[in-house]
This record gives structure tokens, C-alpha cells and sequence, in this order.
């Protein structure tokens, strides 16, 4: 039995799909002079197949979800038929004699490398697609992986060092049970991915891929971290029993999507979707959500080869609105830095990216993309039946609002000279940064809605990098530090009446969601998959019960305290939610 992090709840036995093991064990063969040609070609021919699996692929996923997500897969043609990246294989077979294989393990071995202390999400992700496009090569060269793959019994496990975009869509016809990975956070790619996608994950397990074989039969528990391998049978039939109830609860709870979300003694909560495009907006709908919450715009961006002009926004802004719930999208301006940079912003490396130039600082010196993005957002707004807010994320000052608010002012009186049509937004900004909680009622003054980040909170309150696995023990929101602020925030937001949402990865957690529902929060935003949990879980809850465990909650010292009063709790009030609750 292994111990990782549990970053997407449930349990799964299946069997191991290791996608890295021909990287962890790779192929070293020289080949003799006589060979070279021969090679040549079987890399060449291999190099074919892959574009035309990628074709293929554009087109399936084109049509099948949409252009958007089949974008990934362009990106990996691209690669696959990047001059330097064909021709430093070719030479290494010529010059060196290495095997294909050997070619691209050193090719990969390169990059990597050069990328290892990076902490930019956008080259590590570059390498990811990197990787994957070597993979996809390889698995042609040595026809193991494919056949390998479908003669697996389901539901399978995957287990791999970091998990790749293309793994995610390709093997979405093959049931996936559970997913353990190497590296990456509660909040890395693969765990909001697990997440939005209901499949319990395990992350932070070095080493893993050395444990774990093709073929092993693996368990995976989200809810406390642990992984096992090659289970003895009592174990075994202990938690095949265990996900036959997670699947069960899953599908019942998916049933209450057209039910009021409301707690037992009849106060309304509103649960609306964290959301990145336009297939999100789509899950929100189908998980029952009342709206969108949280649209990270950065994705539009990131996806793009350049920025995206006002129209091209405006179109893709109209989509995810006409998409979402009831037409209620909560649009943030482009939150990059920190952990994700695009190249065409000319972006430094910076010794403390999150702390750095980032976010609404960045935008404020890109006055020309910053202000067509608020004139898009305005003017999606248009549409008689939709509401549309409009939100600034990390804000620190009220200097920084008082700017916001004059930009916004102009970008609508340009839009008044010109004769465009805009409809009425309202501004809000995201509570991310302690120096904002702590003059919350300044700021309050200034704005007409407040919307709570706590992922940002968090990492900056403990000053514990929200990636980085090492530092996870303190990147906590149930501890006593983060509870008071919380506490805080929320209090002044509702004695000012302001309406206040808290759209952080802690908002679909069902201790968190009890304890702020205690502090008089109303409204939650989640990745989609936890809405249904969460209208279970206020079912059962009560006003009176929420603020009690509050109150008992705030005289904890510590977190682990903290945890084990709530593990009790949601034991109590719903015993039913147990296998979906995560420390
Ligand atoms: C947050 O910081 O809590 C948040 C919702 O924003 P992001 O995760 O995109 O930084
Ligand atoms: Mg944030």
C-alpha cells in the first residue's frame, strides 16, 4: 500500500494502464551501420501513421465534442512535423547508430532537462505534448502499446507520471476507473481534470511507475490518498463492494439534477460551475448547476495563436453564455502568470511567478488587449435574457479597483460613441490576496459583488505554493488561519450586502461546504461534477446544525482537529456522502 494525496474522491479497482512505462524502462540499442536505412524508414513510417491517427483524431473529437478540444491535436501535428524535431532523430539514428526508440527516449531526456526547474505551466505543458506525440511514435515502432491496451480487462486504471491531454480524450471509449499519477497537486491539471470527470485520482506518488506494472490490479482510494497494489483477495472484494456503492451513489446523485437546491429547513443555496470552454458550460447544464459561477477566460487564450480580437471574443463569449444555465456567466479577465504565461505577452521568467507580474497587474500593462476583453465582455452582455458579471482577479488594493472601474467606464463610453450595443454588467473582483481580506470593507464600497479565490487564498495565506506536492500538508483551507479569514470576508460581505461566491476547488467539498455555509455563504461555484453531491449534502443540512459545527470548528487549534470534527460530522448529517468525502 502506497500513501499519496487524494485529489478527486471515490474508489476504484481496476486494471494498471501505465502509460510512461516505456520511458521508465527504455529501450537502449545500438543498431549496426547495415540497419541505419532500415530504420530510417521504420521511423519515417511510423512518424505517417501517427499524423494520420492525429487526423483522424481532429476530426472525431471535431465532431464529436468540438473544435476547441480537437485544437490539441493540430498542436501535436505541429510538433510531430517540427524540422528540428524530425531531423535531430534522424541524425542521432545516422550519426550515432541509436535505435528509433533510444532517438527519442534521448530527445525527450533533452527537453526534459532543459524544462526540469521550470516553474511556467505553459512549457511544462509543452513538454506534456511533447511527450505525447513521442509516445504515440514509439507505440508504433514497437506495436506494443495498442493491442497491449485493448486486450486489458476494464475498468482500467491509469498510472503515469503526469497525466497528458490526448490520454484523457483517446481513451474515453475505454471505461477509466481511477487515475494515479507521479507528480502534481490538489489543483494541478490531472486532479481538476480527475475531478471534472468524477474519477477518483491519486496524485504525488513518486516512484509509482517503478511499483506499478501493465496489468497489476490497483486500488485506488480518493478519499485519503492510499493506493494498492496487487491486493489480497479479501481486500480486494472489500473494495470492489466499495466502488460498486461509488457508482451507485454517483448515479443516483445525478438524478437530483433538476431538484431546488436546498438545505433541509428550506434556506437556498445557489451551486453554480467553474468553467473553461464551451464543454464545460455544457457538463454545468447536465450536472444541474444554476449557472456559471467561475469562466476562466485564459483557456481562449492559451488556445489561440495570437489574442483573440473583440469579435472573435464576442463570438466565443456568446456561445458559452447561450450554453450555460439560465444565461448566468460570471466572466473573469485573463488571469495569467504565476502558473500559466503565454509566449506572445513577452513574459520573463520570474524568480516568484506568484508573486510576481501576473494576473490583473499584467493586464494593466496591456492596456489594448485588457480593454478589448472588457468591450467583448460588455457587449456579450447584449442579450436581453442573460446576465452576465464581469470579474477582476487578484486584486490587492483599492487603487486597483478605482482603476478597474475607470477602464470599464471608458471601454462603455467608446461602445456608446461607436453605436455598439452592450448590456448591463456588474463589476466584481476576486478575493485572493490576505491585504484584501484584510480591508474588505473598503474594498466592498467600490464594487457591486465579491467572489472568494480561495485556491489563491490559501497559498497565500500559508505562504505553501498550491502545486507543489511538498508543501501540500500546510496549502489547507480547513485550518484555523484560513477559516477566520474566510470567517471573516463572508461576515462583512453580508453586513454590507454584498452578494459574495466562493469559487475556489473548496467550494465542492462537502466539510468546507458545510463549515462556510455556517459562516453564512449562500453561494458556492465547483467544477461541475460536484453539484450533485452538494445539493445531497444541503438536503440533509440545516441552518442551525451548519452554524453549531462552525462555532466548534472556530475554537480548533489545529487542522488535523479540524479534520477529524468534520469527518464525524458528514458521518452524521449524511452518512450517505461518505465515500465522496476528502480530507
Ligand atoms: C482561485 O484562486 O481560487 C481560483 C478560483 O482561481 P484559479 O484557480 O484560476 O487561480
Ligand atoms: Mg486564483
Amino acid at each position: 500500500m502506497r500513501k499519496g494525496i487524494g485529489v478527486s474522491p471515490g474508489v476504484a479497482i481496476g486494471t494498471a494502464y501505465c502509460i510512461h512505462e516505456i520511458f521508465v524502462n527504455p529501450e537502449t540499442r545500438q543498431i549496426d551501420k547495415s540497419e541505419v536505412l532500415a530504420e530510417l524508414q521504420r521511423y519515417d513510417g511510423a512518424c505517417e501513421r501517427v499524423a494520420a491517427d492525429l487526423r483522424a483524431l481532429y476530426q472525431k473529437v471535431a465532431t464529436q465534442v468540438g473544435p476547441d478540444e480537437a485544437g490539441i491535436f493540430r498542436a501535436h501535428e505541429a510538433i510531430l512535423h517540427d524540422p528540428s524535431f524530425r531531423s535531430k532523430v534522424r541524425a542521432w539514428i545516422v550519426d550515432e547508430q541509436h535505435s528509433a526508440q533510444s532517438a527519442l527516449h534521448r530527445l525527450l531526456e533533452e527537453y526534459t532537462k532543459l524544462f526540469e526547474s521550470t516553474h511556467d505551466d505553459y512549457l511544462k505543458e509543452r513538454l506534456a505534448d511533447l511527450r505525447d506525440v513521442v509516445i504515440r511514435i514509439s507505440g508504433h515502432l514497437s506495436d506494443v502499446l495498442q493491442p497491449q491496451l485493448a486486450s486489458l480487462p476494464e475498468p482500467l486504471i491509469l498510472v503515469a507520471a503526469e497525466l497528458l491531454p490526448s490520454q484523457v480524450v483517446t481513451l474515453g471509449k475505454r471505461q477509466v476507473a481511477g487515475i494515479v499519477t507521479e507528480t502534481g497537486g490538489g489543483t494541478s491539471h490531472a486532479a481538476i481534470l480527475a475531478r471534472s470527470r468524477g474519477v477518483p485520482a491519486v496524485t504525488g506518488l513518486k516512484g509509482i511507475l517503478r511499483a506499478i506494472k501493465t496489468g497489476d490490479t490497483v486500488v485506488v482510494d480518493g478519499r485519503d490518498g492510499h493506493v494498492v497494489i496487487n491486493p489480497d483477495p479479501e481486500t480486494a472484494s472489500a473494495y470492489l463492494k466499495l466502488q460498486r456503492e461509488f457508482f451507485h451513489l454517483k448515479d443516483a446523485l445525478a438524478e437530483n439534477r433538476d431538484q431546488p437546491a436546498v438545505t433541509a429547513d428550506g434556506e437556498k443555496v445557489e451551486l453554480l460551475a467553474n468553467i473553461n470552454n464551451l464543454s464545460d458550460a455544457q457538463a454545468a447544464a447536465a450536472m444541474g448547476a444554476s449557472g456559471v459561477g467561475l469562466f476562466r477566460t485564459e483557456y481562449l487564450f492559451l488556445t489561440h495563436p495570437d489574442v483573440p480580437d473583440e469579435e472573435e471574443q464576442l463570438a466565443a463569449y456568446r456561445e458559452i453564455i447561450a450554453a450555460s444555465p439560465s444565461r448566468h456567466v460570471t466572466i473573469r479577465t485573463l488571469d495569467l502568470g504565476g502558473d500559466k504565461t503565454i509566449p506572445y505577452l513577452g513574459h520573463a521568467r520570474e524568480a516568484n511567478p506568484f508573486l510576481g507580474w501576473r494576473s490583473i497587474r499584467l493586464s494593466f500593462e496591456h492596456p489594448e488587449f485588457f480593454t478589448t476583453q472588457i468591450r467583448a465582455i460588455l457587449r456579450s452582455a447584449a442579450e436581453p435574457d442573460s446576465r452576465v458579471r464581469m470579474m477582476f482577479p487578484m486584486i490587492t488594493t483599492l487603487e486597483e479597483i478605482r482603476r478597474v472601474r475607470k477602464i470599464v467606464r471608458k471601454a462603455r463610453q467608446s461602445l456608446i460613441d461607436q453605436g455598439k450595443p452592450f448590456g448591463d454588467v456588474q463589476v466584481g473582483f476576486m478575493l485572493e490576496v490576505p491585504a484584501a481580506a484584510m480591508t474588505i470593507e473598503t474594498m466592498l464600497a467600490n464594487v457591486d459583488f465579491v467572489s472568494i479565490g480561495s485556491n489563491d487564498l490559501v497559498q497565500y495565506l500559508m505562504a505553501a505554493d498550491r502545486d507543489n506536492p511538498k508543501v501540500n500538508h500546510l496549502c489547507q483551507p480547513l485550518s484555523p488561519p484560513v477559516l477566520q479569514v474566510l470567517n471573516k470576508v463572508i461576515t462583512a460581505c453580508r453586513a454590507a450586502n454584498k452578494p459574495v461566491t466562493l469559487c475556489g476547488e473548496m467550494a465542492g467539498a462537502p466539510r468546507a461546504f458545510v463549515l462556510l455555509f455556517g459562516m453564512g455563504l449562500r453561494s458556492f461555484s465547483m467544477s461541475p461534477a460536484f453539484i450533485p453531491t452538494l445539493k445531497e449534502l444541503a438536503h440533509h443540512l440545516t441552518r442551525e446544525k451548519a452554524e453549531a459545527i462552525l462555532q466548534r470548528a472556530l475554537c480548533l487549534k489545529t487542522m488535523s482537529g479540524i479534520q477529524r470534527l468534520m469527518a464525524d460530522q458528514i458521518g452524521e448529517i449524511a452518512p450517505n456522502l461518505k465515500l465522496l468525502d476528502t480530507a
